[in-house]
């Protein structure tokens, strides 16, 4: 186990094994469970998952990483790799194709595209039950934020719009080789059924967020005029002179359906 980690893929291998049984129990995956791993790098998280699944579908991009992760895996278990980018892999035809409703996805993510990562998982949330994810604590902070909050933004309405979000616990830079600049955090997503993305575009419900959000210290009236007037702000039950800031995600809900339905 002892590639040198690459930086250009964002490779901080996971070394303490409380942490690591920590994420196996809070996944607590089942024979019957389908389970994807997004980046399973040397195997920390895989084989102890891969030993109580039976089952394990992991994506990886590192080709160099592949041939290591299949002969620690045999004997312990069915191992199928996908080399591939994570942010192509379509969830919904990866369940379907191997018949299965909602797909469980773990993984101890690459942080420099952490982000794109979760949109990419939202868009397919219809196909997940659940996620357990290692990100950066700022990055759990911000998906889990209530309205008012400072760090309260784009990937907190973007995400607890389509699912629970739920903080688990932290994990500090020495349990990884090498060791992260920034304090960890694993959570868990729960994608909600029906989610209320579903009552506007999505890609609709994203531009109003991004305009709100851009420009967070002016009012909606501003910083939405490229997109909505103050009458049709007012349309969707919403203040004007409100701030992005103090909206609940399903206010930007019914923004989204007026700028959907002009
Ligand atoms: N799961 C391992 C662990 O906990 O020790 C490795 C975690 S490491 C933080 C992130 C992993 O994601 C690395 O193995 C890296 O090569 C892989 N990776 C980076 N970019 C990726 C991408 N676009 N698609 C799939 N895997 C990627």
């Amino acid at each position: 186990m002892n590639a040198r980690p690459k930086k250009s893929f964002g490779q901080h291998f996971l070394h303490d094994r409380r942490y690591i049984e920590r994420i196996v129990s809070a996944v607590a995956p089942r024979a019957e469970d389908f389970v994807v791993e997004i980046g399973p790098g040397e195997g920390a998280l895989t084989l102890p998952l891969l030993a109580v699944a039976g089952k394990l579908t992991a994506i990886e991009l590192d080709t160099d990483l592949i041939p290591g992760l299949r002969a620690r895996a045999a004997g312990v278990g069915e191992l199928h790799v996908l080399h591939a980018d994570v942010l192509k892999v379509d969830f919904s035809a990866l369940a379907h194709s191997h018949g299965v409703p909602r797909l469980r996805i773990v993984g101890n993510l690459p942080y420099y595209i952490s982000s794109p990562i979760l949109f990419h998982c939202v868009e397919h949330a219809a196909a997940i039950q659940d996620m357990h994810f290692m990100l950066q604590k700022e990055v759990v902070d911000r998906m889990a934020a209530e309205p008012g909050s400072k760090v309260y933004g784009r990937l907190s309405v973007m995400l607890q719009l389509a699912c629970r979000v739920e903080p688990l616990f932290n994990v500090p830079p020495e349990a990884f080789r090498p060791p992260p600049k920034v304090e960890s955090s694993v959570v868990r997503l729960l994608p909600l059924e029906p989610h209320e993305l579903h009552d506007a575009r999505p890609e609709h419900v994203y531009a109003v967020v991004k305009a709100a959000f851009g420009q967070r210290r002016k009012t909606l009236a501003n910083a939405l005029k490229q997109l909505l007037d103050s009458d049709a702000i007012r349309r969707a039950d919403v203040d004007p002179k409100a701030r992005a800031e103090t909206l609940a995600p399903a206010d930007f809900v019914r923004l989204a359906k007026v700028y959907g339905n002009p």
